[in-house]
């Protein structure tokens, strides 16, 4: 994609946050993060498998005044470590803002372990992010086994 064609893109948006160099496959984990599959106020555009330099495909979204929480911007970057958050005022980028994996994650996601006590009684889930032979995975915090693979819980966002 031409750098002039990503500026026409930012610019179809007057206030509002464009989440760029997201993976295609981490897209529809973002829209449930966000709850954007049940929001019917805030205009949004969709585009994945769109042409990247940086990644080979990468999908994006535009949203009209919304602007992630700090929660939702960790959980985003468990799936899309490469993603940027840029904001949007008055048709201009007024901060661009890279994604961190964040060091814990409280509640959102499930343990794997069929055992955990998170599993049984009704606590919500914290986990470490630890680094596993260059892959992010969850350490419970109480069990210690790790989830990989992790989707979301769906009854917690
Ligand atoms: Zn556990």
């Amino acid at each position: 994609m031409a750098g002039q064609d990503k500026t026409m893109e930012v610019r179809l948006i007057e206030n509002g946050t464009v989440i760029d160099r997201i993976p295609p496959s981490a897209l529809f984990k973002i829209i449930n993060i966000m709850g954007l599959d049940r929001d019917t106020e805030h205009r949004m555009t969709i585009g994945t498998n769109l042409e990247s330099a940086a990644m080979g495909t990468k999908a994006i979204i535009k949203i009209s005044d919304r602007y992630p929480a700090m929660h939702e911007i960790d959980r985003i970057a468990l799936f899309a470590p490469e993603a940027r958050v840029n904001t949007i005022r008055n048709f201009t980028v007024v901060e661009k803002r890279r994604v961190e994996v964040p060091a814990r994650i409280e509640g959102f996601v499930k343990c794997a372990n069929p055992m955990c006590v998170t599993n049984h009684q009704p606590v919500e889930t914290a986990f470490d992010v630890v680094s596993e032979a260059g892959e992010v995975v969850l350490r419970c915090r109480y069990c210690e086994k790790i989830t990989r693979n992790f989707g979301a819980k769906p009854d917690t966002y």
